[in-house]
């Protein structure tokens, strides 16, 4: 059901009144996760002055350490879709456990399968029941391959609505946190009518190397970035090292504006 051979046509996910694969270059931008009505609803409004078409935020984390903040879980939901009605954006937010798909269902504009997940197939069945966009992300060891039989799963369990995100492998490397594989874009652009954007936050780790691969991200052929802003970075409960200073992402989204004009 992924293969462009059966389907040549490009898929158009639509998240709200967002359409992510119709030619614009969709923008999700939001914290790591969400930590407090002020945070969320101060980030979101730094998102929607940039110019971002989407916002995010983690209300159940998948933390390395089990003693680090693990989310805000169901309240992280209400902070969402508040944060979500101040600036009239849609929201993407990851589920971690099937239990907690009704509550996303009934509240989120998007469901997040997370590199973690990625072969959680029994996860994968359920989002493929839901009626709900699926923004699924890259695992740390996926071949393109193996990301596309994941995609599968949800669409053979009847949502059409998937869009795949690369986010840095894991390799030798150290400089970076991950390694951004951009060439996947082009592979899968040809392998697969499904949209794919590129999260270079959790790719590089490092807040000053996010906008050159963002930039990277658009002129390789991506239908969208998803990139990790905060309203303080410093005071992050998690990925502030490459979280976007609301000033940082305000600049990025106009260099891409610029880039998107050029072409
Ligand atoms: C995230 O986007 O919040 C996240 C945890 O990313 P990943 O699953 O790619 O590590
Ligand atoms: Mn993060």
């Amino acid at each position: 059901l992924h293969a462009r051979e059966q389907h040549p046509e490009d898929t158009v996910v639509r998240v709200g009144d967002v359409a992510i694969g119709g030619g614009a270059f969709v923008v999700i931008a939001g914290p790591c996760s969400v930590e407090s009505e002020e945070q969320m609803v101060e980030t979101a409004q730094a998102v929607r002055q940039g110019g971002g078409a989407i916002l995010r935020g983690g209300a159940y984390k998948p933390r390395t350490s089990p003693y680090s903040f693990q989310g805000l879980g169901p309240n992280g939901l209400t902070l969402l879709g508040l944060a979500g009605k101040a600036t009239g954006l849609p929201y993407v937010t990851e589920l971690m456990d099937a239990e907690d798909l009704p509550l996303l269902e009934e509240q989120a504009d998007m469901i997040q399968i997370g590199a973690r997940n990625i072969q959680n197939f029994s996860l994968l069945k359920k989002v493929g029941r839901s009626s709900k966009p699926v923004l699924l992300k890259r695992g740390l060891m996926t071949t393109v391959d193996e990301l596309l039989m994941s995609a599968e799963y949800i669409l053979d369990g009847g949502n059409q609505s998937v869009v795949l995100c690369e986010r840095g492998i894991r390799t030798f490397e150290t400089a970076t946190r991950n390694t951004l594989d951009l060439s996947v874009v082009p592979v899968l652009k040809e392998r697969t009518h499904l949209p794919v954007i590129v999260d270079p936050s959790h790719a590089v780790g490092k807040r000053r190397y996010v906008a050159p691969m963002a930039k990277a991200a658009l002129a390789v052929g991506a239908d969208g970035i998803m990139v990790e802003v905060h309203c303080r970075p410093e005071a992050a409960l998690c990925d502030g090292e490459q979280s976007l200073h609301p000033s940082e992402f305000a600049e990025l989204m106009a260099q891409l504006r610029g880039m998107a004009a050029m072409c």
